[in-house]
């Protein structure tokens, strides 16, 4: 996000310490911007950057939101100062666009300390060199590469695959007081190539080449400025003057080719492959997504599609189920019933001995006859519903616990295994109490007693003797059965 969102080129200016760093970086923006000198005179990073504003400001790390002018640039930068910043902070220089053309194409030139007073080269290459798009080593025409200075791109070489470098080899104007410039020459070119293109590996010679200069960026700064009212600070025009100016505004054409063409790949190129491999990867990802999720929706249908169907076949087995056991709940009703009818039948034709029982005194007056009538009624009830229930109830019970037992074994072989365990915690545990209840004061209500030994039988009789099997009522024999008896009782 960072690189996408950066909308300016990086330049970073590096070398040992008085090659003319910041002497390079003012010639190129034809501003005496940064402060120059003899010795260590650079103490931090200034990044030089175009600001609308129509005033140049400096901002610093320690206190960003607080622009300060550029008066205090030389007191805040320089190694001389007794102000003194950390070696590894930035002090960005936001200078007019409108001052200076460089400036206004987004590029930000970044000035360093020197290579060889930095201790900590690692760090300030991971600070300020991993996102620069060009490296220009300001080396000088007294002496060869350095060893700092090889190491500086050994190390930035091997972190970003194909740096960009040029090598402007300063101080060239020195050379005028020599005489066997062509050979320096050609031996500073050989070296320099020998790095590039054969350690370093960046790039082949032809290339290389065009990638080093032979300038003087004092010569080139003075005759911007025209300082004195002359193009060179000393006001004589050294030898090679004119070829050393040329040098330094073909090495700028070259430099903004080389940053053009750079801007196109690192924003445009670049990035349009980091975004195809971001598509690429989120397209696989997607894609992975949409395989899973179909997956799983084939999965969870199937799933569905199953249980519809183990549903569809356990609503079957119930209607079935239920079917068979109304069915066996009829045919066991049809046996109470004939059981009860067939006991009762039984209980009934040995009534007799159950009258006999009945032993309280007799009178006819009314109040003693209805009591008599009531204890009566009670006594049949009582033992004939006794007799009754001892007969009838241990089969029925046994009956109705097998068909229970039935029930449950037949609607746990449909449920699940696990819900299998629960069936018996979920069946209702309630035992069947049968009971017997046989009215006989409503089954004797129209009867008319003739004290006089003649009776009639009421033109109604109460059609039903009621019998209670909890759930159950069962029409029971007709009443015929059972009068006679009481009737020939009350005769006697
Ligand atoms: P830096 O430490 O690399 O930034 O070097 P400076 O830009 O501060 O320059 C250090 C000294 O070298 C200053 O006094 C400059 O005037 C001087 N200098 C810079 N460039 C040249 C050049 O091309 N020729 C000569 N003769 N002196 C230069």
């Amino acid at each position: 996000m960072e690189v996408l969102a950066r909308d300016h080129m990086k330049v970073v200016f590096f070398g040992r310490t008085s090659n003319g760093k910041s002497t390079t970086i003012n010639a190129m923006l034809r501003e005496k911007i940064l402060p120059t000198g003899i010795g260590h005179t650079t103490n931090c990073f200034l990044q030089v950057e175009g600001s609308d504003s129509t005033e140049g400001y400096l901002l610093t790390e320690e206190e960003p939101e607080k622009p300060k002018s550029v008066h205090s640039i030389k007191q805040l930068a320089s190694a001389l100062s007794n102000v003194k910043l950390k070696e590894n902070s930035l002090i960005r220089i936001l200078w007019p666009k409108s001052k200076c053309r460089l400036l206004r194409e987004e590029v930000v030139l970044v000035d360093s300390p020197g290579i060889d007073v930095t201790p900590d080269l690692d760090l300030w290459i991971d600070k300020f060199c991993l996102d620069a798009d060009v490296f220009v080593l300001v080396s000088n025409a007294e002496s060869t590469l350095m060893q700092t200075e090889k190491n500086f791109f050994h190390k930035v070489s091997a972190r970003l695959s194909k740096p960009n470098i040029f090598i402007l080899q300063n101080r060239w104007d020195i050379s005028a007081f020599e005489d066997d410039v062509d050979e320096v020459k050609q031996q500073h070119l050989e070296r320099n190539l020998q790095f590039l293109c054969s350690e370093l590996n960046v790039m082949d010679k032809r290339e290389g080449e065009e990638r080093v200069f032979f300038v003087s960026s004092r010569e080139a700064l003075a005759s911007r400025l025209k300082e004195q009212g002359t193009p060179t600070p000393t006001g004589i025009l050294q030898e090679g003057f004119q070829e050393r100016l040329f040098t330094f505004a073909n090495f700028e054409r070259v430099f903004e080719e080389c940053i053009s063409k750079t801007a196109v790949k690192t924003k445009f190129e670049q990035h349009t492959n980091r975004g195809k491999n971001i598509t690429t990867e989120l397209r696989s990802l997607m894609e992975k997504m949409l395989r899973t999720s179909q997956e799983q929706n084939e999965r969870v249908n199937k799933e569905r599609r199953e249980m519809a169907d183990e549903l569809d076949y356990m609503e079957k087995q119930l209607t079935l189920l239920t079917t068979e056991i109304k069915d066996k709940i009829k045919n066991m009703v049809e046996d109470v019933e004939n059981k009860v009818a067939m006991t009762l039948k039984d209980e009934i034709r040995r009534l007799a001995i159950l009258v006999d029982e009945f032993d309280r005194p007799f009178h006819t007056d009314q109040t003693s006859l209805d009591i008599y009538k009531q204890e009566l009624h009670e006594h049949i009830e009582n033992g004939l519903g006794r007799n009754v229930q001892s007969r009838c109830s241990a089969t029925l019970q046994s009956a109705l616990e097998t068909t229970q037992h039935e029930m449950t074994e037949r609607l746990s072989a449909l449920l699940p295994e696990e819900a299998q365990q629960q069936i018996n915690t979920v069946m209702p545990r309630r035992d069947f109490e049968i009971a017997y209840r046989l009215d006989c004061r409503r089954l004797c209500e129209d009867f008319e007693e003739d004290i006089a030994f003649r009776f009639t039988l009421a033109p109604r009789l109460a059609p039903f003797i009621l019998f209670d099997l909890n759930i159950y009522s069962f029409p029971l024999p007709p009443t015929k059965f059972l009068f006679p008896f009481l009737l020939r009782y009350i005769k006697q």
